[in-house]
């Protein structure tokens, strides 16, 4: 990584709601830096191939990671901000694991140096909507492709509903150690007002039969804010996630933006909690969480304290990608499938988003890249201060002047300015050796690397300036 990493104490949140209130509205997430709002389609799959025949000339490579989007579903969830087909025919995937066979030799004939990989990932839509002899197709042609290394992280995203005890056993088989699983809210009451009927009963079996296979860690999603949700509800959720004990859990916001995202549409806007509501909520996830042992990680993410990703924020080796948090560097990360993002060097690559779009690529014999950014030295520097503050919360001042051959007060010396505010509020300490956010400041991490963030900067002045004329 770029610049500066020196860890803070990990886990320590002091959560104040009036704080959350004021700093809590929507923004990035940063799993990229610049956000993937700032790709545009001068990038082609042309930049692509320059991109992936530069890495062959560096000298000394990181392994890959590696993610696969598979975005088929049988059925919609209605707060979904997924790129998904929703379908229940589940021949349509066969063409698509074709499809993604070619793209992956697209890619892998462009790169002759240290094809190993470190990591994995299989997201979506659903990876378990694919039958078991297509998962395996899949895999077969990655691991041709490429060299997993012998303790790389495999993980990927199951939903309970479509995959039982056997299928987790099946993908322990293929080398998966790690399950994301999402749950979102036990409530039935919930569940029927975004359409996602899912029992205790069943998620239970895949987690435990991920344990029993063997698998190194399991992931669980939730959400807060989604119609129907009250704090007594989500209350019963968590006592029941506790007990399922599983080693992180992701706690997300629902964000209503129907005009985004158009399976929201359906859900009745009445019927999402009040803001205060939805705060008590949150108050409360932060507070049961806390006292069955998690530690606060950053973003939305907790882990057990034994976790990996707890341990890696401990000493200083926590990254941000795609996926959240993640404990490895990673180099590089080639992604394969509809709308799939990837890293190569010093630029982000997208994929077509429709399918039809992806094949008729693939089928001009193109990589089916439609969009990205290759980065400036400015772009390389913010990130490393927002990769710095979204995992170590602190940034080393002189630690950056010397990597990066800057004065950080005069380079940033309007982002000083605008971090004022926040350090008055106490989310922030701007100190002579280091900025450091505080305990108070650390679940609102994000407003804090806003305020490096050019793009979002110029539209907030942008904006201002609007409004003033
Ligand atoms: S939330 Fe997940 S399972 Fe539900 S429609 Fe979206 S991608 Fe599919």
């Amino acid at each position: 990584m770029d610049g500066d990493t020196r860890p803070a104490r990990s886990g320590v949140l002091d959560f104040d709601p009036s704080l959350i209130e004021r700093y809590g509205g929507s923004g990035p997430r940063y799993t990229s830096y610049p956000t993937a709002d700032r790709f545009h389609a001068g990038f082609t799959a042309v930049d692509y191939a320059r991109e992936l025949a530069k890495r062959n000339h560096r000298p000394a490579t990181e392994p890959l990671s590696l993610y696969v989007h598979l975005p088929f579903c049988s059925s919609l969830c209605f707060y979904c901000a997924c790129n998904k087909v929703i379908t229940r025919n589940r021949g349509r995937s066969t063409k698509y694991v074709e499809y993604l066979g070619r793209e992956i030799r697209l890619v892998r004939e462009r790169i002759d140096l240290a094809p190993r990989a470190a990591q994995l990932h299989w997201g979506g839509g659903t990876p378990t909507f694919l039958p078991r002899d297509e998962m395996a197709e899949l895999m077969r042609m990655l691991r041709a492709a490429f060299e997993l290394e012998a303790d790389a992280s495999i993980s990927i995203e199951v939903d309970p509903r479509t995959a039982d005890a056997g299928t987790i056993a099946f993908l322990g088989d293929l080398g998966f150690n790690r399950i994301s699983v999402g749950i979102q809210d036990f409530d039935p009451e919930v569940q029927r007002a975004v359409n996602r009927m899912q029992t205790e009963e069943e998620t239970r079996r895949v987690i435990d039969a991920a344990r029993a296979n063997g698998f190194r860690s399991v992931n669980a999603d939730l959400i807060y804010g989604l119609p129907r949700q009250t704090v007594r509800g989500f209350a019963q959720t968590l006592e029941r996630v506790v007990d399922l004990a599983p080693g992180r859990i992701a706690l997300y916001s629902y964000a209503h933006v129907p005009h985004l995202f158009k399976p929201q549409r359906k859900i009745d806007v009445g019927e999402l909690p009040p803001p205060a509501e939805k705060l008590a909520i949150l108050t409360l996830a932060i507070e049961r969480l806390a006292a069955a042992g998690y530690q606060y990680i950053g973003m939305d993410h907790f882990a057990k304290p034994d976790d990996e990703l707890a341990r890696a924020q401990r000493e200083g080796r926590l990254y941000r990608d795609f996926q959240g948090y993640s404990v490895s560097p990673g180099g590089d990360l080639v992604a394969f499938g509809t709308s799939a993002i990837g890293r190569i060097g010093d630029a982000y690559v997208q994929n077509a988003k429709s399918i039809d779009d992806y094949y008729a690529k693939i089928d001009q014999g193109s990589l089916p890249t439609v969009r990205g950014i290759a980065l400036t030295a400015d772009d390389r520097l913010r990130r490393a201060v927002i990769q710095a503050l979204m995992c170590n919360f602190t940034i080393d001042r002189a630690a950056f002047d010397a990597a990066w051959s800057i004065r950080f007060a005069d380079y940033f010396a309007d982002e000083l300015r605008e971090l004022e505010p926040l350090a008055a509020d106490g989310l922030v300490d701007i100190g002579a050796d280091a900025i450091t956010v505080t305990p108070r400041g650390r679940l609102l991490v994000r407003a804090v690397a806003m305020r490096f963030d050019r793009h979002w900067m110029q539209a907030q002045q942008h904006a201002t300036h609007s409004k003033i004329i």
